[in-house]
């Protein structure tokens, strides 16, 4: 435990924060998790309707309603996957895949063959929350600045009139609009370093996405499990434009394995059309997107409809997928490191492993 006596603070609870974290852990630092949410996770989220503050009813039901499976390519993150596996918090997910329409552009979303898809078990934080489960994570902890005194940082929390710190070192583990708003409240950050965050920062924005969660009944007759919805040139489509353009993903969440029994559906909002209804009333987007849903399946409106239903603005959701390297931003000398989804792929392999590789240079 060479280390023990460095501190390090990991802004940001979800995976590529948790991932920094426990490398830098297993590296032999003291490592303190901040995280604004009740829990962890990030946008690898599932959603509980019975862990609602405020729900008063009987509801108990699931879905994810981020990140909807993973895959792993990498060998290091195929070793993490293989020890989740063990462990029983994930588990390959084979739904049967449908693809609505072809996009122009080469960012074409299509079922491809031979991909082994990952998802958490019992919902898709399991595996995230099993990482956190061995580190220091401050719930509900939302830093709102950094500040340096005597060379060492400290962190304003919302709602904390006390300081957290002295820390060696920061990594910052947050989507690229939200490292700009607090590093614009940082004024002790080096203007250098505020630069060179703030050029990947606007090359890399999160686009938007509605999410939205659909509790049935009864087993909706659709053959597929999970469809990509692309938006341009499909004759499903002719004649009803808006359709096309409302919805980029469906899945029957209850299709993934070690789910409650049940009939639960996710629906994702295309970006231009959650960018267009950002601000929208949660009714308005609701019957939008059930009806780009069962127009886009046939589902017959009179006989099928959601008993309960939930709806999630993600303000950042997803990054596009670019190649960077490395797929971090580290300045050893000032003690500060970035790490999360956009900086490397904008997925949740990509996310893991900037957290994973900006552990490894800062350890050095
Ligand atoms: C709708 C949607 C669908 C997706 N589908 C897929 C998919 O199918 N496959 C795939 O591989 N990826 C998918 N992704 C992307 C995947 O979820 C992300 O790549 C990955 O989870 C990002 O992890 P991260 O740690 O980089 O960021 P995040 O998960 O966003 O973690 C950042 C954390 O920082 C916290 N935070 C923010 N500000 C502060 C602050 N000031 N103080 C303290 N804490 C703060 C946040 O609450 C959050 O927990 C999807 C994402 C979304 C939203």
């Amino acid at each position: 435990m060479v280390n023990s006596n460095t501190n390090i603070a990991v802004i940001g609870a979800g995976l590529s924060g948790l991932a920094c974290a426990q490398q830098l852990q297993q590296a032999g630092y003291t490592v303190t998790v901040f995280e604004k949410s009740r829990g962890v996770g990030g946008r690898m989220g599932t959603r509980r309707v019975s862990d609602e503050p405020d729900n008063k009813t009987a509801d108990s039901w699931q879905c994810d309603h981020g990140a909807q499976y993973f895959t792993a390519r990498d060998p290091a993150f195929v070793r993490q996957t293989n020890q989740w596996l063990a462990a029983g918090v994930i588990s390959v997910w084979s739904p049967t895949l449908h693809s609505f329409g072809v996009k122009s552009d080469s960012r074409q979303s299509q079922p491809s063959a031979g991909v082994t898809r990952f998802v958490g078990v019992p919902g898709m934080t399991a595996p995230v929350r099993q990482l956190a489960s061995e580190l220091s994570v401050r719930l509900q902890s939302r830093v709102i600045a950094v500040s340096k005194q005597a060379q060492q940082w400290m962190l304003a929390l919302e709602h904390d009139s006390t300081l957290a710190g002295p820390f060696d070192q920061l990594v910052f583990a947050l989507p690229a609009q939200q490292l700009d708003d607090l590093l614009a409240a940082s004024a002790d950050v080096p203007a250098a370093f505020v630069n060179a965050a703030r050029q990947s920062t606007q090359q890399h924005p999160l686009s938007p996405c509605w999410a939205l969660m659909l509790d049935y009944r009864e087993e909706l007759p659709v053959s597929f499990d999970a469809a990509f919805v692309n938006a341009t040139g499909d004759a499903l489509f002719q004649g009803d434009h808006n359709t096309s353009a409302l919805l980029s993903w469906i899945a029957r969440d209850s299709s993934k394995p070690g789910r409650p029994a049940g009939e639960i559906w996710v629906l994702h909002a295309s970006t231009a059309w959650t960018d267009a209804h950002l601000e929208d009333d949660q009714l308005q987007v609701f019957q939008s997107l059930l009806g780009a849903f069962n127009a886009l399946t046939g589902v017959d409106v009179q006989r099928y409809h959601p008993r309960s239903w939930r709806l999630h603005r993600w303000r950042y959701a997803q990054a596009l997928q670019t190649n960077n390297t490395p797929g971090f931003i580290c300045d050893a000398g000032l003690g500060l490191g970035v790490c999360g989804d956009w900086l490397n792929k904008g997925r949740v392999e990509g996310a893991w492993l900037s957290g994973y590789q900006l552990a490894q240079v800062l350890a050095r």
